[in-house]
């Protein structure tokens, strides 16, 4: 069977290479995390479908690389239009893949994905590069060159979304793609091949292979024929792709894992603080930039607490479809027994859980429940290590100094939440802390004008705006003397 239907849509299962579907022999299942049901049979690519997938995008690359700015920026709007046509096909089919919340792929992230071409190809036309600039009467003039093949892989938590954030700026660098969606959720990167072809893309400039991270995956990144690597996933996998993508020096952009701080600093509106803290579960935790690890201020951590699991009483656990449901199922079965086991570890080690700990036994399944632990030991692997679950610890701090050490403890460095009633004590606090974003009062607000992306173990280098074509293109300085013109 070459296409399923999900949801009342049909998702062709099989690979998107030079325009054309691509079947192998082999498949992987895909199941729904909402209720285990199986969705279908999706083709398993490897090395044949890789090496078809990169001569298609290098020989695409040319033909996408001479096209003009305004007509690359024509086709991504045309794919903006597209995509804004069938949000509501994108949301429900997602929905049912990662288990993430309907309301959100409806009002938000869909939404969102057809802003990422708008602006990105905006940006080639009205933004990009600095005026030029003498030196000595020369003239500085500096271009963003297509560099070749972009490899993009992307992991499941948010998987059109996330994609995008790279299909987008690769393409209006003029670079040719090929994507390896995550195996847990491929849906609706198929779909979106659909679109790019139905929006004049020519054949060959975007290409989709799926499968598996270690035979996939692993062929993609090893692969001689590439220009760039772009990643958004864990730490482990960045590390092989790192070592995969040495031998033929290829850069790598690598968007990773997460272990921010939520601070909030003892003038905090309580209100605001627990608001922000309960937002840490969206997404049912899966989000690489949560704040999980709540520090809060001793002389308002009881109030604090008391504010904040009230607010947690009201969220509603179920079905993802459900317009009223707050946190859906975790991704998958393999996913679901790992949050579980650091819960159950950090149990066995005397934590105190002061709500959840364990699965919800109403829905069964895959919903794990909204989880807080109090006062964990400072080094142990629930405060330390990423559990990507919803699953928050809190501990107290008397000083600033204090509360700086322990945000910046961890390997990560990814983002921070800083909640103070005080502009000057909060941005004393924010410019000690080492992370891509700080957000002060807030959560989440994100700007495609602003660099993203993590420090220490959170990340190499920065996506949005000029940092994203910085890293697609070919930068390239060129100098004219005023001397040697015959007119
Ligand atoms: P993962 O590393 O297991 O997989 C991500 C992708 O890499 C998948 O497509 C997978 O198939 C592929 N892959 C796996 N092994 C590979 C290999 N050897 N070679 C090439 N590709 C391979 O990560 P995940 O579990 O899918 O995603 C969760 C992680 O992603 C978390 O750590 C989360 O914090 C992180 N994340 C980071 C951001 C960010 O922007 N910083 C955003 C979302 C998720």
């Amino acid at each position: 069977m070459t296409t399923i239907n999900v949801a009342g849509v049909t998702v062709d299962t099989r690979h998107f290479i030079n325009g054309e579907r691509v079947a192998s022999d082999e498949t992987f299942t895909n199941t729904s995390p909402i209720d285990a049901s199986p969705l279908g049979e999706i083709s398993r690519g490897g090395q044949r479908e890789v090496d078809l997938a990169v001569a298609a995008a290098r020989a695409a690359f040319p033909g996408w690389a001479a096209t003009s700015p305004h007509d690359r920026a024509a086709i991504m709007h045309k794919i903006a239009d597209l995509v804004e046509e069938r949000v509501s096909d994108l949301a429900n089919v997602e929905t049912m893949d990662n288990g993430a919340l309907l309301r959100s792929h409806l009002r938000g992230v869909m939404p969102r994905v057809a802003h990422n071409f708008r602006f990105f190809a905006d940006y080639l036309v009205n933004d990009l590069g600095h005026p030029d600039f003498e030196t000595r009467g020369h003239n500085n003039h500096v271009s963003w060159d297509p560099s070749g093949v972009a490899a993009l892989i992307t992991p499941w938590n948010a998987p059109l979304m996330l994609a995008t954030w790279k299909i987008a700026p690769a393409l209006a660098a003029g670079d040719t793609v090929v994507l390896k969606p995550a195996e847990w959720t491929p849906l609706t990167a198929s779909l979106f091949a659909d679109i790019t072809a139905e929006a004049g893309l020519p054949a060959g400039v975007f290409n989709v292979v799926q499968g598996y991270g270690k035979e996939a995956g692993a062929a993609l990144v090893a692969h001689p024929d590439l220009s760039r690597i772009s990643f958004t996933g864990s730490v482990p996998t960045a590390k092989s792709i790192a070592r995969a993508a040495a031998d033929n020096l290829t850069p790598c952009s690598f968007e990773l894992g997460g272990k921010s701080p939520c601070i909030v600093l003892g003038d905090a509106d309580l209100e605001l603080a627990a608001t922000l803290a309960v937002e840490q579960y969206d997404n049912a935790g899966q989000v690489c930039l949560s704040g999980t690890r709540i520090l809060v201020h001793e002389d308002i951590a009881d109030a604090f607490a008391e504010a904040f699991k009230a607010k947690v009483a009201t969220l509603r656990q179920g079905d993802p479809r459900d317009i009223e449901t707050d946190i859906g199922p975790q991704v998958h079965r393999v996913h679901f027994e790992r949050i579980k086991g650091f819960v159950d570890r950090a149990k066995d080690g005397g934590a105190n859980i002061v709500f959840g700990g364990a699965p919800n036994a109403e829905l069964g399944g895959l919903y794990f429940a909204p989880t807080l632990v109090k006062n964990p030991e400072v080094d142990s692997e629930i405060v330390t290590q990423e559990v990507f679950g919803p699953v928050l610890t809190m501990q107290t701090f008397r000083t600033d100094e204090e509360v700086v050490g322990m945000a910046n403890g961890t390997e990560f460095g990814l983002a921070a939440i800083v909640v103070s009633g005080n502009r000057d004590h909060a941005d004393a606090i924010a410019k000690q802390l080492v992370a891509g974003t700080i957000w002060v009062n807030c959560f989440f607000v994100r700007d495609l004008r602003a660099p993203f992306g993590g420090s220490k173990k959170s990340g190499v280098g920065r996506e949005g705006g000029t940092w994203s074509f910085d890293f697609y293109a070919d930068v390239k300085n060129t100098v004219f003397s005023p001397n040697g013109w015959k007119e």
